[in-house]
């Protein structure tokens, strides 16, 4: 039987398809009612003051990074085991992305490690809730407070996740939120920023439309400003979606279940960990580990002649070519973040996929480790 198993796929309702088509009897296409509601109910699901819509997660990390008053010469410590737009903000605004290694364990940002790494230049920490796992927070605020850092939160993998039964998205001076098809829900294209202040949100609202002013007013640009606007098929798309987000993750944690119930104990396979301090896990990806002495990328080709998209997760940022280029950064720089990834197998994972689809996965991942490990 040839499968074609796919790495992710975003769940679409009739529901969802009407939300959308009913933009398009409106006179709003871009910015509109249905961005003012989605940022409501964004706001009321995060527990936070402000919502603020726009056109991707990256859009909103950078302009975190522009309301945290970050430049050149500036340096924020972040993590190096991410999705490369956690960085990418930093550089856009001609800052320097300080990276520091991860706990092996959750493979977020290590705080002890964190704190070593500050200087004198070093204006704010940028967390990454990693897989859908919030970052350590306490342990990172205290050091923000102690040197005077903003704490901005990269949650864009991690919507509905809880640290200590706070949510995340409160847990910093502000969070983004990002929604391409594959995250746990999707407006397409699109991301939200949330914080308590009101000034930041103000200045969000400003920067994502082109600088105008805080009444919008046509012509009337008051500063540098971006087109980072969402539109409101997008808006519809992402309300109706989060309507159901509970249900969204109540699902996504069932397939983990049921990865978790057929692999563990499996040889050579380590199952993702959630910690303590995760009072609840937003499910993003399924990343199992392997053991350091299987050929995870034999292993990958032999699941992808069998049908079954895979791949490693994620190459870490200090070694993508530009990065280390710029920043001078050589394999070894940090080890527990190159062991993460090039031990790391992402598996197929979204909300509807059915039990058969994970016993194929799971039969077919041990039948490659079978000849993985005998042919040594
Ligand atoms: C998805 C993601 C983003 C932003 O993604 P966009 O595609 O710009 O919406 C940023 N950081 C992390 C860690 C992500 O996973």
């Amino acid at each position: 039987m040839t499968l074609k198993m796919p790495m992710s796929a975003p769940e679409i309702t009739p529901e969802d398809v009407r939300a959308v088509e009913a933009v398009l009897q409106t006179p709003y296409l871009s910015m509109g009612p249905r961005v003012e509601a989605f940022e409501r109910k964004v706001a009321e699901y995060a527990g936070v003051r402000h919502a603020a819509a726009v056109s991707s997660g990256t859009a909103g990390l950078h302009l975190c990074v522009i309301a945290a008053g970050i430049g050149p010469g500036d340096e924020v410590i972040t993590t190096p085991f991410s999705f490369v737009a956690s960085a990418n903000c930093i550089l856009y605004e001609r800052a320097k992305p300080v990276f520091v290694d991860i706990v092996p364990e959750t493979m977020n940002l290590d705080p002890a490690l964190v704190e070593a790494a500050v200087t004198p230049r070093t204006k704010a920490i940028l967390a990454v809730d990693v897989f859908g796992q919030p970052a350590d927070y306490d342990a990172l605020q205290k050091i923000a407070e102690r040197h005077g850092l903003l704490l901005i939160e990269d949650a864009c993998e991690a919507i509905g996740a809880a640290y200590k039964g706070r949510s995340v998205g409160t847990l910093g001076e502000a969070a983004t939120f990002a929604f391409y098809p594959n995250k746990q829900m999707t407006t397409g294209e699109g991301g939200v920023i949330v914080t308590d202040r009101d000034d930041w949100d103000r200045l969000f609202r400003s920067l994502r439309n082109q600088g105008r002013d805080e009444n919008g007013t046509w012509l009337n640009h008051v500063r540098l400003g971006y087109n980072y606007r969402m539109d409101e098929m997008s808006a519809a798309l992402g309300a109706s979606q989060l309507d159901r987000i509970d249900g969204l993750l109540a699902k996504r944690a069932r397939v983990v279940q049921m990865y978790n119930e057929r692999l563990q104990g499996t040889e050579g396979v380590t199952i993702p960990t959630v910690v303590p301090t995760t009072t609840r896990m937003s499910w993003f990806v399924y990343v199992v580990r392997l053991d350091a002495a299987i050929d995870r990328d034999a292993l990958m080709a032999r699941l992808h002649e069998d049908g079954i998209a895979c791949r490693p997760y994620f190459t870490p940022i200090h070694l993508q070519p530009f990065y280390a280029e710029r920043l001078g950064h050589l394999p070894g720089d940090f080890p527990a973040t190159e062991a993460a990834s090039n031990s790391s197998l992402a598996l197929p994972f979204h909300s509807n996929l059915e039990e058969g689809s994970v016993d194929a996965v799971c039969e077919r991942l041990r039948a490659a480790l079978a000849r993985a490990t005998t042919v040594t």
